[in-house]
């Protein structure tokens, strides 16, 4: 019997607007099944496909490929109409799973299946088109086919660890996920203070030993933290100081550096021309004074200490914002395989974090209406969350540990929500 698909995101609208920004920057692997299928198609001559070579080696040693990309960027397989031609000449069976699946993410949670999405989509970050729910025939087709293609079931992924050292089983891995997902939609509170409560409650449940802490007792115990931490939670997010300027300003920017970038072309970013281009960005957003790099195409001339105004925060904004993190936390998109392996802790912190890069992103699209500016720093910020490889470095993942540990990330989340 195959295993079923849960908590799909009823929040979540998405349509295909065949923008094609996802045949530009999507980097996945195919398999040599895959590839020596499409070698197969009569694409001699086809005027739409790009010359060979079609596909690059994955990485050194590797058995597996990538879709290889036009020097503008785009797929070998994407029309001038922004189609992707193996589709549209042979249907939608024959193209790459990876290609399929996306903006979908299908993570294994015991004995079920939990639906992600990548915002990177801009559709997805706009909530456009019809409720997910609706794709759930096609989602379950999609995690038949994702068994057969990593050749694994569902039900043999472990569960994330909550931290190292520290077991939980699936069922009360998302138990935990369950009071993180009530207390981001308790919309008695602001969301940036909501944030602030899965905070502390991941600073508690890191001194927690859960050898004794299983089924019914761990779900008093998360009962009881939640409560306590509601009470000790700063109610305002003026009741906390600003971050420190090391800490959570230069070490902020750092890594603001690598979450705001968007390069036009994505996959011609390995020149040395490019990554020297970088070195230097980077140290211009640590240094934080003068104009921001035009690190992506949205961003206007603007200086970071512009962006350090305030610029307070509607109503309207938190729902997207909701939205974002509701869908995160419900499918486990935050921690284990689909965000380099981080423990469930230092995952949730990871994903908080995205919160003031966002925030800060969004001052700086002084030309759209608020919520259009969040869902585009939305795109941007979750473009990279899971997905970019330097956010995998052991030194960025200690950076982000040591920023929740000395108590910046409820600082920076309080700071840029004013
Ligand atoms: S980025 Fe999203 S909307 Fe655009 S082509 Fe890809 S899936 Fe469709």
């Amino acid at each position: 019997m195959s295993t079923p698909l849960r908590h799909l995101p009823v929040m979540q609208n998405w349509d295909c607007r065949t923008c094609g920004d996802c045949c530009r920057r999507l980097e996945g692997v195919i398999t040599d099944i895959e590839k020596r299928r499409i070698e197969a198609l009569d694409l001699a001559n086809d005027p739409e496909v790009a010359p060979k070579p079609w596909f690059t080696a994955a990485g050194r040693g590797s058995t597996n490929w990538k879709l290889a990309h036009r020097p503008d960027g785009g797929c070998v397989f994407l029309t001038a109409a922004n189609h992707c031609r193996l589709q549209e000449r042979f249907g939608a069976d024959v193209k790459p799973f990876v290609c399929r699946l996306f903006p979908f993410l299908l993570i294994p949670a015991g004995d079920h299946w939990r639906v992600g999405m990548r915002f990177s989509c801009p559709s997805a970050a706009a909530n456009h088109g019809r409720p997910v729910v609706d794709a759930e025939k096609d989602l379950v087709h999609l995690s038949r086919l994702l068994e057969q293609h990593v050749g694994r079931s569902a039900d043999s992924a472990p569960p994330p660890l909550p931290q190292a050292g520290q077991q939980l089983s699936w069922p009360d891995v998302c138990r935990v996920v369950q009071v993180l997902v009530e207390i981001v939609q308790d919309r008695g509170d602001r969301l940036e203070r909501r944030l602030r409560k899965c905070l502390a409650l991941a600073r508690v449940g890191g001194k927690t030993q859960f050898d004794n802490l299983q089924g019914d007792r761990l779900s008093k115990y998360l009962r009881a933290v939640r409560s306590a931490m509601d009470a000790e939670t700063p109610r305002e997010a003026a009741d906390l100081p600003p971050p420190d300027p090391m800490f959570g300003g230069v070490l902020f920017r750092v890594l603001l550096g690598i979450y705001t970038r968007r390069d036009r072309d994505h996959h011609g970013a390995r020149s040395l021309r490019r990554s020297l281009g970088r070195v230097v960005d980077g140290w211009r957003f640590a240094r934080g004074r003068g104009h921001v790099p035009r690190v992506n195409e949205f961003l206007p001339e603007i200086r970071f200490e512009d962006l350090e105004q305030s610029r307070g925060m509607l109503p309207e904004m938190d729902e997207t914002l909701e939205r974002y993190y509701v869908v995160k936390l419900n499918s486990l998109q935050f921690c284990g395989p689909p965000n380099f392996d981080l423990p469930l802790w230092a995952g949730l912190e990871s994903l908080i974090l995205t919160l003031p890069m966002i925030l800060w992103l969004r001052r700086a699209f002084t030309d759209l209406p608020s919520v259009q500016a969040v869902q585009q720093a939305i795109q941007i910020v979750d473009d990279h969350f899971g997905g970019d490889p330097m956010l995998g470095f052991p030194h960025v993942q200690y950076l982000q540990r040591m920023m929740a540990q000395r108590g910046e990330l409820e600082k920076l989340v309080a700071w840029y929500s004013r």
